[in-house]
């Protein structure tokens, strides 16, 4: 096969323990899967939360142990943080059951949904689709990727995103809407899933803004740290 210009590189991410890198396929994102948090967005709660994407590409990628420059993006003054644990999906499938959901997850990492929050409010009240506040470049830093048998206990652990060393958001997964199996079973009612597919899982409360200089410190419980500085 020839292309016509070189063709684009697979994202990839780093997998704990392993030598081979982890190829990204889509990203996908849930909104509003912690009640607290869609409070604090001006809805209800405990309404079914719902997906959105952002380019494969997004993905910035912070080595272990490393920490990863991320640019302030363009056309935003109200950049912010949403810390989220990652599902790394390794086996593809549709309509898939609740019960079956474990089977398909390759591991788990921790994320950051960064989000130009003023102009992601600016389409909400247009009713236009969320891409520009979601989906720009860089907008998916992710730590190593650790394989889902090492985490036995990934339902019930802490999450954390301390900005500068303070803490900003708080949370355990166990508070999930849609726990993992439940939002991988309603992904795949409405799209195949391929191996390599991450999604993002939903952010706690305490989203806020971030300005360059800033150092970002993420945490899920048995996961490699996420650490971010906006340059
Ligand atoms: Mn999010």
């Amino acid at each position: 096969m020839s292309y016509v210009f070189p063709s684009p590189s697979t994202p990839a991410i780093p997998v704990r323990g392993r030598a081979e890198l982890f190829p990204v396929h889509r990203i996908y994102c849930v909104g509003r899967n912690y009640e607290d948090h869609a409070k604090e967005m001006g809805h209800s709660g405990r309404e079914a939360p719902f997906f959105f994407m952002k380019p494969a590409d997004a993905v910035l990628v912070a080595a272990e142990g490393q920490v990863v420059n991320m640019p302030y993006p363009t056309l935003t003054s109200n950049l912010h943080h949403e810390i989220e644990l990652v599902i790394a999906i390794g086996k593809g499938g549709q309509n898939i059951a609740v019960a079956d959901a474990a089977a398909h997850i390759f591991g788990y990492a921790v994320g950051l949904d960064m989000t130009r929050r003023d102009l992601q409010n600016d389409m909400k009240k247009l009713g236009r689709p969320w891409c520009i506040g979601k989906g720009f470049d860089h907008s998916a830093p992710i730590g190593t990727i650790t394989v889902a048998d090492q985490v036995p206990a990934i339902g019930q652990a802490s999450i954390v995103l301390q900005v500068n060393g303070v803490d900003r958001q708080r949370s355990n997964i166990a508070k999930l809407i849609w726990n993992i199996s439940e939002t991988i079973a309603q992904l795949s009612l409405a799209w195949s899933l391929q191996p390599g597919d991450l999604l993002f899982t939903g952010t706690p409360e305490g989203v806020g803004a971030v300005v360059r200089g800033d150092l970002l410190e993420g945490g899920v419980e048995g996961l490699d740290p996420l650490r971010v500085r906006m340059t």
